[in-house]
């Protein structure tokens, strides 16, 4: 199990070995994003110090050396989440890009006045905003499946909501701010049934549990690279097939072009139609040592060990008078909200900052969420594979410590 290997793991991201205010840092805002193991950081310097040159492009050695090893991590994600084909996999810049490319292509091509998109309550703002963008002047609505005291979905409500009127289903497979974990297979099943696809928003999903794409029969995924132990810059959008070839391309320019005149311009063929410009190369090429990584480690075992803690966190919480979990589903991941009563938000992020402890406090890019739980916002702990329970002991004493000087 991977508890007995922690300090081996830890050992792996050298961020985590320093003193914040004099105290050990503990952190703990992995859904903001997470740390890098060396082998990513230096999968970086060396494909600048080595391979650097433009991808697609060049005859000669640089170019073809950049250009396969960027393919190379294109085969590498559609292996991790199981894509039929290597070339479902589009690389841009994140879970933001992804859904704003999949919102103006799908209602560029699809959608009319009256048209709705369904999202969910809990959706990141990245989930509400581009289809509002690209929507709105249409005439295309959102329709929003309601969330339950518990933080979970409403499935009878969802059910009850899909008339004729919707056309995708765009829903987050962990709420960043929840920590729901939410029944997408249920979700893709009964919308299928309706002919109606969907987008899953795999952002806070894709470092903590195995997804298969096909198992799944999502049509459309979209995450970021840097919260999968990943750089910044990249991220994926995954679609089947079928509908990549039906959608129009996002932006012009170089690489997604087979013939351009004037007149008229030929779109090249998947993955590059979607793919202008040159790409994050050096990005790309590092989220694949991040795959890398997380083969090594192990899914399973990340999984397991990350649900321990979870389990912990949550029990541990609890005992802390005045705390209440925002977000109290079954199926919990390991970010976890709370409000403490009495005690500002922020307050108390700051005087956890001060013993050394990195927590995210406010409405992570979930208002319309925060209104529903009629709360300005939380505090968020989120684990990743390398906490230790006696970092969770840390931020349980760090809390009474801050509510302590609060309160007093
Ligand atoms: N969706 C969810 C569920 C997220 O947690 C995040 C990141 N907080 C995003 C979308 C946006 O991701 P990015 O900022 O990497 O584009």
């Amino acid at each position: 199990p991977l508890q007995r290997n922690i300090e081996e793991i830890r050992s792996e991201f050298p961020v985590l070995h320093q003193e914040i205010n004099g105290n050990p840092l503990i952190y703990l805002d992995n859904a903001a994003t997470t740390q890098k193991p060396a082998s990513v950081v230096e999968s970086l310097a060396d494909y600048y110090h080595r391979d650097n040159s433009n991808v697609h492009r060049g005859v000669h050695q640089l170019s073809q050396r950049a250009t396969a090893a960027y393919e190379e991590a294109r085969v590498k994600i559609a292996n991790f989440i199981n894509a039929e084909h290597i070339h479902e996999i589009i690389f841009n810049k994140g879970t933001t890009d992804g859904i704003n490319i999949v919102a103006y292509c799908f209602n560029n091509k699809f959608l009319k006045s009256g048209d709705k998109v369904m999202i969910s309550a809990m959706e990141h703002h990245a989930n509400i905003v581009s289809w509002q963008l690209f929507g709105q002047e249409k005439g295309v609505g959102l329709s929003v499946i309601p969330i339950l005291p518990s933080g979970e979905l409403d499935m009878e409500g969802f059910k009850s909501m899909l008339t004729e009127k919707v056309k995708l289903i765009s829903v987050t497979y962990i709420s960043n701010t929840l920590g729901t974990i939410n029944p997408v297979r249920e979700i893709i099943k009964i919308a299928h049934l309706h002919h109606i696809p969907v987008l899953l928003d795999a952002a806070q999903a894709i470092a903590h549990m195995s997804i298969d794409v096909q198992e799944l029969d999502v049509d459309f995924m979209v995450f970021s690279g840097h919260k999968m132990y990943g750089p910044t810059g990249i991220g994926v959008l995954y679609a089947k097939e079928k509908w990549l070839e039906k959608m129009p391309p996002a932006q012009g320019g170089g690489d997604m072009i087979k013939q351009v005149s004037f007149e008229k311009t030929t779109y090249n063929h998947l993955p590059y139609k979607f793919e202008a410009g040159t790409p994050s190369i050096s990005s790309a090429i590092a989220l694949g040592t991040a795959v890398d990584y997380i083969k090594r480690i192990g899914m399973d075992k990340i999984s397991d060990y990350e649900h321990d803690l979870t389990t912990y966190l949550i029990r541990e919480l609890n005992t802390i008078n005045d705390l209440r979990i925002i977000g109290t589903a079954k199926h919990h991941a390991g970010s976890v909200s709370f409000v403490i009563e009495g005690c500002h938000n922020s307050d108390i992020g700051e005087l956890l900052n001060q013993q050394g402890i990195a927590v995210r406090t406010g409405h992570h890019c979930t208002q319309p969420l925060m209104e529903i739980f009629n709360i300005k916002g939380t505090v968020r702990a989120s684990l990743a594979l390398y906490n230790t329970h006696s970092e969770i002991d840390e931020l349980i004493r760090g809390l009474k410590n801050a509510i302590h000087i609060l309160k007093s």
